[in-house]
């Protein structure tokens, strides 16, 4: 169960990845993606990548610096569903860095004061080791 959910997330993080590539990203990414999953059970019910270069007013309300809406917070501000089933729901984040390897997906330290709040059952990161660890 949970193993194919893991399956599930990296995959569709790596498929993202090369939906890039295809719009002409493939030369030099040179980023890495940051990506935050909500999950009912078995489902997932909506993920967010973050965004560079790019602000929203929900982040500075949140009190983030600079101009990159974090994963976390995007997935919770585009939820398509009522927020008040967020404490249902499990919350996965996972990286692939610039080398396309699973790598650290710790929220920081802003991210999981504002991810507190919505009391999601579980929160699971990938590790520098690329291995899920629970928060
Ligand atoms: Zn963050």
């Amino acid at each position: 169960m949970r193993a194919s959910l893991r399956e599930k997330i990296t995959r569709i993080a790596y498929q993202n990845l090369y939906k890039h590539h295809d719009k002409g990203l493939n030369n030099k990414r040179k980023r890495s993606f940051h990506y935050t999953f909500l999950t009912l059970r078995n489902n997932i019910l909506h993920w967010e990548i973050n965004l560079e270069n790019k602000s929203h007013p929900e982040s500075f309300r949140q009190g983030y610096f600079g101009s990159t809406q974090h994963s976390e917070l995007r997935a919770i501000v585009t939820f398509p569903h009522p927020t008040n089933i967020l404490n249902k729901l499990d919350l996965w984040n996972i990286r692939i860095n610039r080398h396309n390897e699973v790598a650290n997906s710790r929220p920081c330290e802003r991210c999981e004061d504002f991810i507190s709040e919505f009391n999601f059952r579980h929160i699971f990161y990938t590790n520098s080791k690329g291995c899920w660890e629970l928060l």
